[in-house]
C-alpha cells in the first residue's frame, strides 16, 4: 500500500468499513509512515468533533462575546449603507 492508497481508504478506514485484509496493510503502511499517520490522526479527531453524538457547548462567555462582537458587526455594517 502506499500513501495515495492510505488517503483513498482513509475514510472507509475510519469508518471501520474496510476489509481485514485491507486494513492490515494500511495498518503496517501507517506504521511505517509517519505522514500518513498524521493525516489519519488529524483527520479522525476532525470526524470525532464533527460527528460527536454530544456536540461541545460553547461556553456562555464566549457565545455571549461571540453574539455581541456580530451584533456589534450588524449594527456598524448597517450605519454604512
Ligand atoms: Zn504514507
Amino acid at each position: 500500500m502506499n500513501c495515495k492508497k492510505v488517503i483513498l481508504e482513509l475514510t472507509s478506514y475510519l469508518d471501520g468499513a474496510l476489509d481485514a485484509s485491507v486494513r492490515l496493510d494500511l495498518e503496517q503502511h501507517l506504521f511505517r509512515c509517519k505522514d500518513c499517520r498524521l493525516v489519519v490522526d488529524t483527520t479522525r479527531k476532525t470526524i470525532q468533533i464533527f460527528c460527536n453524538s454530544e456536540p461541545v457547548p460553547l461556553p456562555d462567555d464566549v457565545r455571549e462575546r461571540l453574539h455581541a462582537a456580530l451584533i456589534e458587526r450588524f449594527r456598524r455594517d448597517s450605519k454604512t449603507i
